[in-house]
């Protein structure tokens, strides 16, 4: 029997996103060697502002080209504070590839980790689960490269809410709740789609709720409510425990999804995937870090939870169960590292760097493995 193999496109990018990378190549190797299943064929390609310093290009069409013909692409950080587009703007060659493969949903997974510090004074963050998902090819960022001056006095923005762009990204959001709803109910949770939207204020976001509701009413068996994003922003303070799953326009989830990440540590333990119906990238939700970057103090957990996310989606694609242990293996593995206090990363005020993590989570495999039976 041939072993078979699949492409990951890597994509490291700029600052702490090499780092990181580097770390979560080193991971799935073991993991890989520990699991079986798929060979994982890894080709890493230019792309970033630090390439484009060097080149005049962000994304090169070879890259792209490559992407297209990976079973999956994996991401590190691109972006970086000095080197701009002519027209000032930052160069963030994700947002072009999210428009190139319709990676319209973005998922990002809120969980708190055993061993990270608790950022809420409440034994009940100890349950923070739910996953942000954030609709990526329209909302306000459809006006990225298309704002409008009047002179120099006026500035405008529009936002664009397709039906077909909502009714796609609330489907998956109805799906997602579907596949978390015999874990939830086994912990005695319910099941739950919340649009987040600002329905009292803008004809864009009346219609987004309209989309939702008719998408909710073709699930009857989860249960689907609304919060406007100020109210959500509160929620997310008071009982985040309480949530499940959440859809919204581009913008509220980008700004959403970073203080999702504060609510469980911090950038370092927040993982992505940005999915369409036929392309996934994976990335931790941190960017480049230009603060912390070349110093080896990144902590790869939410690079290595993002590689746990992309083993998950190929094995659903592809029908491979070992790639789903290798999954479960990566989260139980870190979740020993952390909590076996031998290392606490710089970004909880440890001592711990990229490379003594890695090597700590790296070592916690076999016994992830033994756990997992
Ligand atoms: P972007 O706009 O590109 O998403 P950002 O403005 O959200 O980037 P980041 O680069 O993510 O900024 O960094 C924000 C802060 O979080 C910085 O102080 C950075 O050092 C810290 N940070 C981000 N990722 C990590 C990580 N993996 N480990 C430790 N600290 C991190």
């Amino acid at each position: 029997m041939t072993t078979q193999t699949m492409k990951i496109a890597v994509l490291p990018g700029d600052g702490i996103g090499p780092e990181v990378m580097a770390a979560a190549l080193e991971l799935l190797h073991v993991v890989r060697a520990a699991c079986g299943g798929p060979v994982l064929q890894f080709d890493t390609r230019d792309a970033g502002a630090q390439f484009y310093a060097r080149s005049g290009v962000a994304l090169p069409e070879a890259t792209v080209e490559a992407c297209r013909q990976a079973d999956a692409m994996l991401f590190g950080a691109m972006g970086w504070p000095d080197i701009r587009n002519a027209d000032g703007t930052e160069i963030m060659p994700q947002l072009e590839l999210r428009m190139e493969f319709s990676l319209y949903a973005g998922v990002r997974p809120i969980r708190w980790f055993p061993g990270v510090p608790m950022v809420l004074a409440d034994e009940r963050a100890r349950a923070i689960d739910f996953v942000l998902i954030r609709e990526q090819t329209e909302g306000l960022f459809y006006s990225r490269g298309r704002g409008r001056m009047v002179g120099d006095s006026e500035a405008y923005d529009t936002m664009q809410i397709t039906r077909a762009g909502t009714a796609r990204v609330s489907e998956f959001a109805f799906r997602l709740a579907e596949r978390r709803r015999a874990r939830r109910a086994a912990a005695g949770l319910h099941s739950l789609v919340t649009c987040v939207d600002k329905a009292n204020v803008f004809l864009s976001m009346a219609f987004f709720r309209r989309v939702f509701d008719e998408v909710a009413a073709r699930h009857p068996e989860i249960a689907a409510d609304h919060f406007l994003v100020d109210a959500m922003a509160m929620t997310m303070l008071k009982r985040p425990w309480d949530l499940d799953v959440m859809v919204m326009e581009n913008m509220y989830g980008d700004i959403l999804s970073d203080m999702g990440a504060g609510l469980i540590g911090g950038l370092g333990m927040a993982p992505s995937g940005d999915i369409g119906d036929d392309h996934g990238l994976f990335q931790p939700v941190h960017g480049s870090a230009p603060d912390i970057a070349g110093q080896g103090r990144a902590n790869p957990c939410a690079m290595f939870l993002s590689a746990a996310m992309m083993l998950d989606w190929l094995a659903d694609r592809h029908g491979e169960p070992r790639l789903e242990v290798g999954a479960r293996v990566i989260e139980s593995a870190v979740e020993m590292a952390l909590t076996s206090g031998s290392v606490v990363p710089m970004e909880y005020g440890g001592d711990a760097g990229t490379r003594a993590v890695t090597e700590a989570v790296i070592g916690a495999v076999p016994g992830a493995l033994r756990r997992l039976g």
